[in-house]
């Protein structure tokens, strides 16, 4: 693949199928694996490509930067052993082969879903096809980044991976809900049909350094409200709950699913079981900060689960998995993070972010 982009990663910026040679990926010797993460200049997908090069192997990151960035990657520098690819996951792309294939590429956040639904549906649905196309093509193992979405506003709680869920097919989350589902339909179907091997991971919230300051989910909403010491925004009476896991943690529940055995044949929920309602959190957050922010109160997104925690018995006993970074800690690391970002006199980029926090 040739440099074409003026910008220090090597990219190509085609929005049509394409293809280049597996010599192209890496121009080094090979080592590791090669790894295809969509959505890999995404919040958890930047995470995911960083553990990835850290243990030897190699990565190509497909991202169409629609909430993505190039500074969630570029404290990575060049690389020989990471490439990246501008191209919408929803069109189909044939980049050579890989072992592995990490499927991350969705907007996550309910404002970024809803902004476009129909693109959304088809991120989640064509885009699930082509990358299970790539796998099939060159048998690769391949993991999709499903999530608690699944089980919508769940009459089952916790929410074990047996449970069919309880989702409006025809309201504005419906778009990521069931697009979701149908990817999670689509991943079985070609198991069943093509011997493809599949994992899928239903994500719960997950928060930390490098979400967007205007990503929209609650914790990033919530800090940046009480560093700017504006209103903290509570949708309905805050009595919802969620369970929030922090990103290195699922990164670790990612890897750990990729690597199970092909035995491993059913969804697997990641996220941490603690539960707090959104109450308790905005509380937490305005303590840890020492804001003097007020909570207000605004109308509850419409089909707003009520209530949601994971039942991990599965990934606790099928991938020696479970969550080691309490609210407390994940939330002061993302506290230091966006105090950091926010604080700066001009915009300040996520990789010089980053640096520092390592540093300290
Ligand atoms: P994010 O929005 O930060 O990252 C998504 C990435 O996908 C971005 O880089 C974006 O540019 C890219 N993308 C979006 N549409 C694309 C397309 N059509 N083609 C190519 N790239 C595209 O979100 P995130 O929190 O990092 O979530 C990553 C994945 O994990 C998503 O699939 C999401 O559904 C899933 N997930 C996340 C959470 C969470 O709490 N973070 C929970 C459940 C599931
Ligand atoms: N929420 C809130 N204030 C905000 C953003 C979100 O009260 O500024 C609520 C939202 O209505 C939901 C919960 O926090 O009940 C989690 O929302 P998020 O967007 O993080 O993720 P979800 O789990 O709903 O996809």
């Amino acid at each position: 693949m040739s440099s074409g982009s003026p910008s220090h990663f090597r990219q190509q910026r085609r929005h049509a199928s394409f293809s280049f040679s597996s010599r192209d990926f890496s121009t080094g010797a090979p080592k590791g694996k090669r790894i295809l993460v969509t959505g890999g200049a995404g919040f958890l997908g930047s995470h995911l490509v960083e553990r990835l090069l850290g243990t030897g192997h190699s990565v190509l990151c497909l991202d169409n930067f629609s909430t993505g960035t190039h500074h969630n990657l570029r404290h990575l520098g060049e690389r020989n052993d990471l490439t990246i690819v501008d191209h919408d996951v929803a069109l189909p792309f044939d980049l050579g082969s890989f072992d592995e294939i990490y499927n991350l590429a969705c907007p996550a956040s309910p404002p970024h879903y809803q902004a476009d639904p129909i693109q959304t549906t088809k991120t989640c649905v064509l885009g699930a096809m082509n990358v299970l196309e790539v796998a099939r093509k060159y048998n690769a193992r391949v993991l999709q980044a499903s999530t608690s979405e699944i089980y919508g506003d769940p009459n089952v709680h916790p929410q074990r991976e047996t449970y069919w869920g309880n989702v409006n097919p025809i309201g504005p989350r419906a778009c990521y809900d069931e697009g979701k589902r149908c990817a999670e339909t689509l991943f079985f179907d070609y198991a069943r049909t093509y011997d493809v091997s599949v994992r899928v991971a239903r994500i719960f919230n997950t928060y930390g350094p490098r979400m967007r300051p205007d990503d929209g989910r609650v914790v990033s909403n919530f800090i940046v409200q009480a560093l700017r010491g504006e209103d903290i925004t509570v949708y309905g009476s805050g009595e919802q709950t969620r369970s929030f896991c922090y990103v290195s943690d699922l990164v670790d529940g990612l890897i750990r699913l990729m690597d199970s055995p092909d035995s491993v044949d059913a969804p697997v929920n990641l996220g941490n079981p603690g539960e707090f309602t959104v109450g308790n959190l905005a509380t937490m957050v305005i303590n840890m900060v020492g804001s003097r922010s007020s909570i207000v109160y605004r109308p509850l997104p419409i089909d707003d689960p009520r209530q949601r925690r994971p039942d991990i018995s599965q990934a606790k006993t099928r991938l020696d998995w479970h969550p080691k970074v309490s609210l407390q800690d994940g939330l002061a690391k993302t506290i230091d993070y966006f105090d950091l970002l926010l604080s700066a006199p001009a915009p300040r980029a996520t990789h010089e972010l980053a640096h520092e926090m390592e540093a300290r």
